[in-house]
């Protein structure tokens, strides 16, 4: 059994279908990276995950429990974090707030304050800017604390929206390095990225989407050579 299936998933905003129809599975262990154009649908995916976004069809089960129309804490609760897109930190708040926050759904303080540190060795550089805000942090420092503030709730599947969005190629190294790392402390993944050549080269399996369905799917290292991705997605290089 995966640990993330969805399955025939349908998801509208008013009158635009976003989501038609798409099947995934995402099993424990393995980074799964879902690309395509913007607009395609992959964020909107992840939130029907998150049970940010309700779905209009299909079925989302998490480690054999449905998702259905639990609210989004109670995914959390099950094991479900996301980090999401850009720099959607808390600006107001300071770096250690938002860990905390990160721990809304956890009431034992000393394994939420053992957390924060084990954060800290894991990002350095967000334990020197512990007091400063979040909204003065740079973007490689804002991506890197909405992942630390996703990891607080001590997630066993991890949605990762756009890691890699506006910060500098070395940066985006760093970002990719500490998801290997995650991964092989046992962090599942979905993982949705514009970088699409990194993205597969980092990941077990991909999937493509385009208008709001899977076109095609497999394991990364095929579609990382694959003619179709190579001409859609990575300028046929
Ligand atoms: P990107 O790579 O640009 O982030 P994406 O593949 O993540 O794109 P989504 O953000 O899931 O795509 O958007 C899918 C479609 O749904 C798009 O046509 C988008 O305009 C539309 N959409 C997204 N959010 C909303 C919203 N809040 N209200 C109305 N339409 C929306």
């Amino acid at each position: 059994m995966a640990l993330l299936e969805i399955e025939n998933l349908s998801v509208n905003y008013g009158a635009i279908q976003a989501v038609r129809g798409v099947s995934l599975s995402v099993e424990e262990g393995e980074i799964v990276t879902l690309i395509g154009a913007n607009g395609a649908g992959k964020t909107t995916t992840l939130r029907a995950v998150s049970r940010m976004l309700r779905a209009r069809e299909g079925s989302v089960r998490f480690a054999g429990q449905d998702l259905g129309r639990l609210p989004p804490d109670e995914a959390v609760r099950l094991g479900v974090a996301q980090s999401p897109e850009g720099r959607q930190v808390l600006a107001r708040q300071s770096v250690q707030d938002n860990l905390e926050l990160g721990a809304y759904t956890r009431r034992n303080a000393a394994e939420i304050r053992a957390d924060i540190e084990q954060q800290y060795v894991r990002f350095p550089r967000l334990k020197e800017r512990r007091n400063q805000m979040a909204g003065t942090l740079s973007g490689g420092e804002q991506q890197m604390l909405a992942i630390a503030r996703a990891l607080m709730s001590r997630p066993r599947l991890l949605l990762l929206d756009e890691p890699s969005l506006g910060l500098a190629p070395i940066i985006v190294l760093e970002i990719f390095s500490i998801i290997r790392e995650l991964n092989a402390q046992g962090v599942t993944m979905l993982l949705v990225e514009q970088n699409a050549k990194l993205a597969m080269q980092n990941s077990h399996r991909t999937y493509v989407m385009e208008a709001g369905q899977v076109t095609f799917s497999g394991p990364s290292e095929q579609m990382v050579s694959d003619e179709r991705v190579l001409h859609a997605y990575l300028g046929g290089q």
